[in-house]
């Protein structure tokens, strides 16, 4: 397990997928008051995009590290741990 890279690690987790999404935005918000999109890039799963200028997210594949909601100074992202049951599970350490 140690000689895999860390894409290939991440590949071995689990998701327990819920459809209520955990990651919320507020677009109002971001289009008022974001300066920088932080979380299109601090984001270590890529699960925010852009699409026609709104900030989308894919919060299947996060993997509730927390970052984005300590980057976005703006408070535009409601982020709650997944229900019970739900959300990654670590296979790798
Ligand atoms: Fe990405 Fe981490 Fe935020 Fe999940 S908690 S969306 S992995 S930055």
């Amino acid at each position: 397990m140690n000689g895999l890279s860390v894409p290939e690690k991440l590949s071995i987790n689990k998701y327990e997928l819920d459809e209520s999404p955990h990651i919320k935005v507020d677009q109002e918000i971001c289009r008022e008051r974001c300066q920088n999109r932080v979380c299109l890039f601090i984001c270590p799963a890529k699960v925010y995009n852009e699409q026609n200028g709104e900030l989308a997210v894919d919060h299947a594949g996060c993997l509730e590290c927390g970052t984005c909601l300590v980057a976005c100074t703006q408070k535009a992202i409601d982020w709650q741990y997944p229900a019970g049951g739900f959300g990654i599970v670590y296979r790798n350490g």
